[in-house]
């Protein structure tokens, strides 16, 4: 009997866990991937676009690609969830499963920061770096705040990426002596697990003059003083803001009565929610650990393996860990990397110096993914 599995998102999570399945169990799967785009984006290519590096067009990765067995995509919004039933209705069907994977990842409420949207940037959604693109030539003079506005966020260390990215953008611009860079963030080091990257990142703050605010959120602009407000009452001048909204979980997420304290509770070794059959993985749960990529590749992973296993009539496997690797961007065409395991006590990261050699692995990251994700 075929395994009948609904993935609902084509995000890291969602495409790493379709590849797996297709791959070991090819045509005893029946597996139906959905989700609202017409294409897949890297978190990180944002900045390509951001800074004019590349087109939208691109960075996308069209998800008519996907041609794997036991795979089907449909280009749907999902509009209900009954995780009881295992049943989802989509802007165009209703489907049901023997298994359900909600892999829908986290929207931004952008109204939740007053002033953001009149007069601030954000660089984490699509539509806020094509905005980015053509206010960034703009820019001549004065100060730029990064600015975190609420936690969790996606990527932890992408605030920092975008302050030293923004130091190369205006330095090859030949304007960075007429402009200031401060960076605001709500911990007390940039990469609280790995005080060796914190020190590393810290160390390029300070030899490009970038000033870095501890253990401070931004929670509201005022736009026509061009001021923004911060969570202890003080205030930071500022001529571009380039801002890191509030996440949430996709409403359709918050309608199915899944979530808790804002997102899905899962087991930490399964990511299995309280419902038979369904599980969460990536940024849409609240397992633990950072919201990133790497760490939905590693929940889809193991998920897959349970699915596996119960097709299979084998033993379960070992149980997630919350590894994952990240690259850093230093700018000046230099990549580090960080690695941290989350759920084995506390967390601990191990660092790997900024070097030109890494931006190839970073490369070869997202190559491997193209193949493996969507054959190209
Ligand atoms: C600037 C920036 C830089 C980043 N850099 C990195 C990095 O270097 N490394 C890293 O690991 N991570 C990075 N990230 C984070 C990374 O992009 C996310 O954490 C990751 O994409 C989460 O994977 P996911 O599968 O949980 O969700 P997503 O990849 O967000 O996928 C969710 C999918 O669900 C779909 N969806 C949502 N609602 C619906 C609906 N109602 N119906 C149908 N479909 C729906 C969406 O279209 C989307 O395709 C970065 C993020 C940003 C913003």
């Amino acid at each position: 009997m075929k395994t009948k599995v609904l993935v609902l998102g084509a995000g890291f999570g969602g495409l790493e866990l379709s590849s797996i399945l297709s791959e070991e169990l090819g045509n005893d799967l029946d597996l139906t991937l959905i989700d609202k785009n017409d294409s897949f984006f890297f978190g990180f290519s944002k900045f390509d676009v951001m800074f004019g590096r590349k087109t939208a067009d691109a960075v996308r990765i069209q998800y008519r690609n996907i041609v794997k067995p036991g795979v089907t995509f449909k280009q749907e919004a999902v509009t209900a969830i009954d995780p009881a039933a295992k049943r989802v209705t989509t802007d165009k069907a209703v489907y049901e499963a023997d298994v359900l994977v909600i892999a829908l990842g986290a929207d931004y409420d952008i109204s939740h920061t007053p002033g953001l949207a009149e007069g601030g940037n954000e660089f984490y959604s699509f539509a806020g770096v094509e905005k980015l693109r053509e206010v960034l030539p703009t820019f001549k003079k004065g100060r730029v705040l990064v600015g975190v506005t609420s936690t969790p966020f996606k990527c932890p260390p992408a605030p920092s990426e975008a302050a030293l990215l923004t130091h190369d953008y205006l330095l090859e611009r030949g304007i960075r002596s007429e402009c200031e860079i401060s960076l605001v963030m709500p911990f007390g080091i940039p990469i609280p697990p790995s005080p060796e990257t914190s020190k590393a990142l810290l160390r390029a703050f300070s030899e490009r003059g970038i000033s870095f605010v501890p253990d401070r959120l931004v929670r509201s602009l005022d736009a026509s003083r061009r001021v923004a407000v911060l969570d202890d009452g003080s205030e930071m001048p500022y001529d571009l803001f380039l801002g890191i909204p509030k996440h949430r979980v996709p409403q359709v997420v918050a309608d199915s009565g899944l979530t808790e304290d804002g997102w899905i509770p899962v087991d930490t070794k399964t990511l299995k929610t309280k419902f038979e059959n369904v599980y969460a993985v990536g940024d849409v749960n609240s397992v633990g650990t950072p919201k990133a990529g790497v760490f939905a590749e590693g929940a889809a992973r193991t998920v897959a393996a349970q699915i596996i296993a119960q097709a299979r009539s084998t033993d379960q496997p070992a149980g997630y860990r919350g590894v994952g690797a990240c690259y850093i961007e230093f700018g000046a065409q230099r990549v580090g990397k960080v690695e941290v395991e989350f759920l084995a006590g506390p967390p601990t990261g191990t660092y790997t110096e900024a070097s030109e050699e890494l931006v190839k692995d970073k490369v070869l990251f997202g190559s491997t993914r193209r193949t493996k994700w969507f054959g190209l």
